[in-house]
């Protein structure tokens, strides 16, 4: 356990002070290390699986991809135009002038052979033959016909517009490394070497409950003070994007014998449990005391927004299973618990599945307008990236940035993300964007 987390519940120090988002983020990774040094213990059944192509996107790959074969596999021409030996070329404007024997086509080679004084008509993709090393580009000739073709000796250099033969890739080297989170291109890749499934790490089985007294399924209607249980559809929406096994646990009502109840279930069919809601300062002590029975759970106000309640933790085993659970108790305002996945979750479960890359790539935008902002937290504002008349990308604000306001965050296609000691921002300012396409 990190001293963040083993101390939190019962250190006065961590409730009214607040945890830097960095340091939180560095607790959360040294917590899911500790997880994957336990599970290689516990070295239970293989957490590998093979997957046709078309069920392998966002799936963490398990073992570095090896080429069979050198690509290209053989060398070939970048251009549509003339092969030829390079001894003819020269420094001068002169022509030379060859004899036009034959054509290649891709997928269909020239069988003979290029002697002196001769050039082989080629198509893009076509193979050169051995005794070429250069293509001059059909529009670079001064003529051609059928019989010959004429270039300036100057026009090309020894060896341009050829591909080399295993020059993206040669054969037994990585085309993928192991760690990557699998995405349109890679797929592309392994079928361009012929490869049809993939070795991938077993899929998470991420459990996510939501608790609150007020909180109603679709379909049933609102009574007096009620809502809709909106974050379990934003956590699927989220988890989806990751392609992960998501239990489903439903709403829990705010009584301990429930949420204890609901917790132990979830905890024996995941390896992950999200919850969302009781977790705030009025509810913590009642959620604490239930995680204390369960597991190691720290109870962390961090310095962000939105987002500032969180809990972290691990459960213990449940039902003869010797594997712990990783456990994340999420604010309930339905902003905050999309920043807080963003910023916390969606990296732990990558990390946790082997992903070696888990930060989402950032970018900087100049701001339109000025921006509210207090030194001593993260804050979190959902906005458009767009561009300015001159060209620049700019970022604008969605309307209420409030916690519990989703609209801010569904007209949004991008957060700025201020950093814990930044004071207002101007208009004009670069700012740091986190875009959601293809992560939120
Ligand atoms: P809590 O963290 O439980 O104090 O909840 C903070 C706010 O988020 C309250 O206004 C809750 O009604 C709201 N909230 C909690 N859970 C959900 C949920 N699953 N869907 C929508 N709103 C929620
Ligand atoms: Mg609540």
């Amino acid at each position: 356990m990190t001293d963040l987390i083993k101390h939190s519940p019962n250190s006065p120090i961590l409730l009214t002070a607040s945890l830097h988002v960095d340091e939180a983020r560095k607790a959360i990774s040294d917590l899911v290390n500790e997880l994957i040094e336990d599970s290689r213990k516990l070295n239970t059944a293989s957490d590998m699986e093979s997957v046709v192509l078309d069920q392998a996107i966002n799936r963490i790959l398990a073992e570095d991809l090896l080429s069979p074969i050198n690509v290209p596999a053989a060398d070939n021409s970048a251009m549509d135009g003339f092969a030829f030996n390079g001894d003819c070329l020269g420094n001068s404007e002169e022509l030379a002038t060859l004899k036009i024997v034959g054509t290649a086509y891709a997928g269909k080679p020239y069988e003979g052979v290029i002697g002196p004084g001769e050039c082989l008509k080629i198509m893009t993709g076509a193979v050169m033959p051995h005794e070429c090393d250069t293509v001059i580009p059909q529009e670079f000739t001064e003529s051609a016909n059928e019989l010959v073709a004429s270039f300036k000796q100057n026009q090309v250099k020894r060896g341009e517009n050829r591909r080399l033969r295993g020059e993206d890739l040669q054969s037994g080297k990585a085309a993928i490394a192991a760690g990557r989170l699998l995405r349109p291109s890679d797929l592309g890749l392994a079928a361009s070497l012929g490869i049809g499934s993939l070795k991938v790490h077993r899929k998470l089985k991420v459990a996510i409950l939501s608790s609150g007294d007020e909180l109603r399924p679709l379909g049933e209607p609102l009574g007096a003070g009620s809502i809709y249980d909106s974050n379990r559809y934003s956590l699927t929406g989220l988890l989806n994007r990751l392609n992960l096994e998501i239990i489903d646990c439903g709403i829990v009502r705010d009584d301990p014998a429930s949420l204890k109840a609901a917790f132990i279930d979830a905890a024996s069919k995941a390896d992950v449990l999200i919850s969302s809601g009781g977790v705030s300062v009025g509810e913590a002590d009642f959620t604490k005391q239930i995680m204390q029975e369960l597991g190691d759970v720290g109870f962390w106000k961090i310095a962000m927004r939105p987002g500032r309640p969180m809990a972290l933790g691990m459960l213990k085993p449940v039902h003869g299973s010797s594997r712990k659970i990783l456990f994340f108790g999420l604010p309930g305002n339905p902003v905050a618990v999309m920043v807080t996945f963003y910023q916390f979750v969606r990296s732990a479960l990558l990390q946790l599945n082997g992903a070696s890359q888990t930060e989402p790539p950032m970018t900087q935008a100049i701001a339109e307008a000025p921006i509210r902002k207090k030194p001593g937290r993260t804050e979190f504002q959902r906005a458009i990236l767009g561009r300015g008349s001159d060209g620049k990308p700019t970022v604008k604000l969605t309307g209420s940035q409030g916690a519990g306001i989703l609209r801010s965050m569904s007209e949004a296609n991008c957060f700025v993300i201020l950093p814990h000691d930044q004071a207002n921002v101007a208009a004009g300012d670069w700012v740091d964007v986190a875009l959601f396409d293809g992560l939120l």
